[in-house]
């Protein structure tokens, strides 16, 4: 059975997930944009794109509960940049909407203004050689709750960038524009765990 992996197509860049997630064996990536949709999933992917939007359109569709149960479920939820921001329980100085899912406060646009992109090789906890990152207008998460069982994998500069809590991940920046797909397969690997 091809696992089901649904990403969340209300804003942002979601189709270049799908062509990326599509691309690795025993895949099939999908748009959720439904409750059916999101129900039928074995994982989920929030895209980076712009998170107030993201997060007014979830709330607006009633996507949010069906989003929770997912997680409650077990099921896997990777957060990329925008999707992450989404998934923090705080966002610093900004009452946006969020799920509030993980126990992580983080900052958006937190890179600055001048260096709007750029890209690192980046070393990730638990993958053997740096993935190649893509940051744009990223966030970072500035304070990661360990006791509450969240793992940074990932800094860069001494922020996080890329952290764990049992079935969600979240990362500032975006693998799905770059040829690596080992941050991908982490993340298939947290199917059914
Ligand atoms: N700056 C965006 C936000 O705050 C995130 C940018 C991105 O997803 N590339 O929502």
């Amino acid at each position: 059975m091809p696992k089901r992996v649904g990403v969340l197509a209300l804003q942002g860049d979601f189709r270049e997930h799908i062509e990326t997630l599509n691309e690795i064996e025993g895949v099939e990536a999908r748009l959720a944009k439904t409750q059916e949709s999101i129900e039928a999933c074995d994982a989920l992917v929030i895209p980076g794109g712009e998170s107030t939007t993201i997060g007014k359109l979830m709330k607006r569709f009633g996507l949010d509960e069906p989003v929770r149960e997912m997680a409650e479920a077990g099921k896997p939820i990777f957060g990329t940049c925008a999707g992450m921001i989404v998934l923090a329980r705080e966002i610093v100085g900004s009452e946006q909407w969020r799920l509030g899912l993980m126990d992580i406060t983080v900052e958006r646009n937190a890179f600055g203004r001048q260096v709007d992109s750029f890209e690192v090789d980046l070393p990730v906890k638990g993958i053997e050689e740096p993935v190649r990152a893509i940051f744009i207008r990223a966030p970072y998460v500035r304070e990661a709750r360990e006791e509450c069982g969240v793992e940074v994998l990932a800094t860069f500069e001494d922020r996080i960038v890329l952290c764990r809590q049992g079935n969600l991940l979240a990362s500032a920046f975006h693998p799905e524009l770059t040829d690596d797909r080992r941050l991908q397969r982490y993340f298939l690997e947290m199917i059914g765990n």
